[in-house]
C-alpha cells in the first residue's frame, strides 16, 4: 500500500495522464478471452493486487507481494492523505446520490480531504459529453471510477486523452462501502481473507465471481509450469 500511495502521487506530480487498476482474480479470468481488457491491464501504468487470489497466485509464480492493495484502500488513505498532500479527487460512480454520501462521510472522517466532484455511474451515452465536461471543469489530480469490472476499465481507456487527468483508478464497489450502504466484512473476516465470502452472502450477484475461480486457479497452475 505504502509503494502503491508513493506511486500514485508520483504521477499526480507528473501531471501526465496514468491508469491504475486494481486487479481481482476475476478480472485476470475475464482478460484471458476479452482481448481489450486485457490490453487495458497489461498497459497500466500501475496494477494493484485487489484480492487474496492475486496473492495468492503471485506467490505461486514466485513474486512476494505482501498484502492487498484495494479500491476502497486506496481510497480511504488518498483521503486521508488530501489534507497534506493536497490531492484532490473526484467520485464517478453507482447509484445516484451514493458517490456524494461516500464524498461527505470522507470529508467528516478526513476534515480539509479534498473531493471536487461526484457524479453517479448510471448515465446514458448521451449524457456522457455532459460528465467528461464536469470532471475536466473540476481538474481532479485523481479520479476514482467505481462502475464495476470491466466497464470502469473500459470507460477510462476510453476517456484518458480528453479527460487529462493525472490518475484514474478503477474502484468497483468502494463507493457503496464508503457511503456506509453496503457494510464491511468484520476485521477477522478481512485478516483471514474471507472478505469475498461476506460479499457473496450480502450480494449474490457475486456468485458469478467465485463460479469464476477454478478457471483462476487453473491459470495459476498453468502458468507456474
Ligand atoms: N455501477 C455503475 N454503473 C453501472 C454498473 C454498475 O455505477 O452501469 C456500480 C454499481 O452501482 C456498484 C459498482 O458499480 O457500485 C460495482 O460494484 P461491484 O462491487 O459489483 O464491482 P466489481 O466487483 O466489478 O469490482
Amino acid at each position: 500500500m505504502a509503494a502503491a500511495l508513493q506511486a500514485i502521487e508520483r504521477f499526480v506530480a507528473s501531471g501526465r495522464s496514468h491508469h491504475v487498476v486494481t486487479l481481482d482474480a476475476s478480472m485476470c479470468v475475464e482478460a484471458r478471452t476479452d482481448l481489450e481488457l486485457r490490453r487495458i491491464v497489461l498497459e497500466a501504468e500501475l496494477v494493484t493486487p485487489d484480492s487474496a487470489g492475486i496473492l495468492w497466485a503471485a506467490r505461486r509464480c514466485g513474486v512476494r507481494l505482501t498484502e492487498r492493495v484495494s479500491g476502497v484502500d486506496i481510497v480511504s488513505a488518498l483521503a486521508a492523505r488530501s489534507p497534506t498532500t493536497g490531492i484532490t479527487m473526484f467520485l464517478l460512480g453507482a447509484a445516484p446520490g451514493v458517490a456524494e454520501e461516500a464524498a461527505a462521510r470522507l470529508q467528516t472522517q478526513h476534515p480539509g480531504c479534498r473531493i471536487v466532484g461526484a457524479h453517479h455511474g448510471y448515465f446514458s451515452a448521451d449524457d456522457e459529453p455532459r460528465v467528461v465536461d464536469a470532471i475536466r471543469q473540476a481538474r481532479p489530480d485523481v479520479l476514482c471510477v467505481a462502475m464495476g469490472i470491466p466497464k470502469q476499465e473500459k470507460w477510462i481507456a476510453r476517456h484518458r486523452a480528453e479527460l487529462g487527468v493525472p490518475v484514474m483508478i478503477g474502484v468497483g464497489g468502494t463507493f457503496d462501502v464508503l457511503s456506509g450502504r453496503m457494510r464491511r466484512a468484520p476485521a477477522w473476516m478481512r485478516r483471514t481473507n474471507l472478505e469475498w465470502l461476506y460479499r457473496v452472502l450480502a450480494n449474490p450477484r457475486k456468485l458469478r465471481k467465485v463460479l469464476m475461480l477454478p478457471g483462476f486457479v487453473a491459470m495459476t497452475l498453468k502458468a507456474r509450469r
